[in-house]
């Protein structure tokens, strides 16, 4: 009962997703003297469901993988885990199967709006008593509910993308992480940019003459405007990648691992999907995009970079996507090296 009470009180305490991960993988661990726990983050790709772990027990202790902007966020795809695939097939939250090797695995999803997104895997050696079960059953509650408020907390209640709030918090670690994962003195690394050209971005994108649209049809659909290209934007981007609102009608994107060249034409690829959507009684809606490489600057003068590179998309005839180094080298902008900070504070 001691214990069960310092891990609850322990999980319930955390303001972080990841921490929030950490402690529940601690708690069934301990509590159910279990061999093994992982924690499993599940993501879609190309209609395909796929796993990959995000926290699991090595030599006794809790380890997680660090989200950053340099990890690699391949994963494995879920039918090599028949039993899961069937319990998510079935709705379950607690499945139970016998490994080749006689160990007993819990596969334990995580339903959020009926969604599964995360689940949890236990493995033990010994079966589990009804007592055990019921017990992970109740921690399990309690992680749904955290996660819940977690998620509420950190998303956008018209699109349900990530707010700014999370972007701020995210953005700084994620550099932070990533600078850390490079070899010291490696300029071209810490650049966040390897010999093969392969980069991180990041983009503002805002929707263009979206006043008219309030002030044409009203704000409800406004409103509807903003969650259809809150639709487009989750469908024209990768599972690593992230998308939040971080305005009115302006969002942020992160594009990671991906060359230039590519990266142009994913966020063209975006813009185009827009222009073609018929937006009901709205009709046409066009955005506007800039970008900047994420380079070892603060958060503040990437940001500034990809602002300044939309502010000449929307003073040139608007709908287009434009890069900010592309500007500068070609003489279009001018980049205030020393003064970015300042400037921008
Ligand atoms: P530009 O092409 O230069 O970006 O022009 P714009 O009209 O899109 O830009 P402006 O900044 O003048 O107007 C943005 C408008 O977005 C004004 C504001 O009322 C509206 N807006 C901001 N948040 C919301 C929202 O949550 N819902 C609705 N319906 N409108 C919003
Ligand atoms: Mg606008
Ligand atoms: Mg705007």
């Amino acid at each position: 009962m001691e214990a069960l009470l310092k891990h609850l009180i322990d999980i319930t305490c955390q303001r972080d997703h990841a921490l929030l991960d950490s402690s529940v993988a601690s708690a069934l661990h301990e509590l159910v003297g279990a061999k093994q726990v992982r924690v499993h983050e599940l993501f879609r790709f190309r209609d395909e469901l796929f796993v990959r772990p995000r926290v699991w027990i090595q030599d006794g202790e809790v380890v997680s993988v660090e989200d950053s902007l340099t990890a690699d966020h391949s994963g494995e795809a879920i039918s090599k885990y028949p039993t899961l695939v069937d319990s998510i097939k079935d709705r379950k939250t607690c499945v139970e199967e016998t490994s080749a090797a006689g160990d007993h695995i819990l596969w334990l999803p995580v339903w959020l709006n009926d969604k599964v997104s995360t689940c949890i895997e236990v493995i033990n050696s010994a079966p589990y008593s009804g007592e055990t079960l019921h017990m992970i059953e109740g921690i399990m509650c309690v992680y749904r509910n955290y996660q819940n408020i977690l998620d509420y907390s950190e998303r956008d209640s018209l699109t349900g993308l990530l707010n700014r709030k999370t972007f701020d918090e995210k953005f700084s670690k994620l550099l932070a992480s990533s600078s850390s994962d490079v070899t010291p003195g490696n300029q071209e690394d810490r650049r966040h940019h390897n010999t093969d050209g392969i980069g991180q971005w990041l983009a503002v994108v805002d929707i263009d003459h979206f006043k008219r649209v309030n002030d044409q049809f009203g704000h409800l659909y406004g409103d509807e405007v903003l969650i259809l290209v809150a639709n487009l934007l989750r469908s024209s981007f990768r599972s690593q990648d992230r998308v939040f609102r971080f305005g009115g009608e302006e969002f942020v994107v992160l594009l990671r691992s991906t060359t230039l060249e590519q990266a142009r034409h994913i966020f063209e690829r975006f813009r185009a999907n827009v222009e073609k959507h018929e937006f009901p009684q709205v009709g046409k809606v066009t955005v506007s995009v800039g970008f900047a490489s994420i380079s070892n600057e603060s958060p503040v003068v990437i940001l500034g970079h990809a602002d300044q590179a939309l502010y000449y998309a929307k003073e040139n005839g608007r709908n287009r996507v434009c890069h900010y180094d592309e500007l500068v080298s070609s003489g279009l902008l001018h980049s205030e090296v020393s003064n970015d900070e300042v400037e921008f504070f």
